[in-house]
């Protein structure tokens, strides 16, 4: 697998779920490398904004991509995350479908030593989970890029990984909203692949707890219009915007 590098290994790291569904809740991450998008404002930018590519990013400079990723078999991976007692994974990124075989070999040697893992994968909805590893995933968290991402629109809404996606009962959508418009699109989104607002989280973007504080009435009232649910970034408050916590 390639992974994100922490210091000496991989970003392979004990904390709480900050973001979505499962705020606060204990959780073993394993931080893939590689992305299929370049979000310019995306805080894990040493995934993919490589030295020698023209992806435009707000702050942040070009990484090495040999010094940012640590190769590791899958089994050598599980042996990373078996370090702590906690039997909830979340696979993250970076994008963890685009290693979608690596990570289906993962999570079936954490359950050949405890059956009772549950596993999240945290995707931006582009990709179609192939069926081997679908079959073995508890948790989509689902969070496809709106205008504010800087993407192209036919890059970061492909319509048959959302359909997939909004038809499985597996996904809750987790949306990085800055205002008002960007709430609209949302519910464009709602709209079109009928997703029950119940499970829609708005989420204010930003890194800094003074910068999220901010957005919360607007971004607040956005659910309450709508029905969504609001995610706060509990990670930033408690601990920063740095890697590995
Ligand atoms: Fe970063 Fe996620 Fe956007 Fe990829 S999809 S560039 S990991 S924010």
């Amino acid at each position: 697998m390639k992974l994100a590098r922490l210091g000496e290994g991989p970003e392979i790291f004990f904390s709480l779920q900050g973001e979505g569904k499962n705020q606060g809740t204990p959780s073993v991450f394993v931080r893939t490398s590689r992305c299929n998008l370049n979000c310019s404002w995306c805080d894990t930018p040493y995934t993919w904004n490589w030295s020698g590519t023209a992806y435009v990013h707000e702050s942040a400079p070009k990484f090495d991509l040999a010094a940012e990723t640590v190769e590791l078999d899958a089994l050598e991976a599980a042996g990373w995350v078996l370090r702590w007692p906690c039997r909830r994974l979340v696979l993250t990124g970076g994008e963890p479908l685009l290693q979608a075989s690596e990570c289906r070999r993962l999570i079936e040697h954490l359950r050949s030593v405890d059956a009772k893992y549950v596993v999240e994968v945290e995707t931006n909805g582009t990709l179609v989970p192939p069926p081997e590893l679908d079959s073995v995933v508890d948790q989509y968290t689902v969070s496809p890029k709106l205008s504010n991402s800087g993407v192209e629109r036919s890059l970061r809404l492909r319509h048959e990984a959302l359909q997939y996606l909004a038809r499985s009962p597996k996904s809750v959508f987790k949306f990085v909203v800055g205002d008002a418009a960007d709430a609209e699109q949302v519910e464009e989104l709602e709209a079109e692949y009928q997703i029950n607002p119940d499970r829609i989280y708005l989420m204010p973007q930003g890194t800094t707890p003074l910068g999220l504080e901010g957005l919360r009435p607007s971004i607040a009232a956005a659910c309450l219009a709508r029905g969504y649910r609001f995610s706060d970034r509990l990670h930033i408050h408690l601990f920063g915007n740095r890697p590995g916590v």
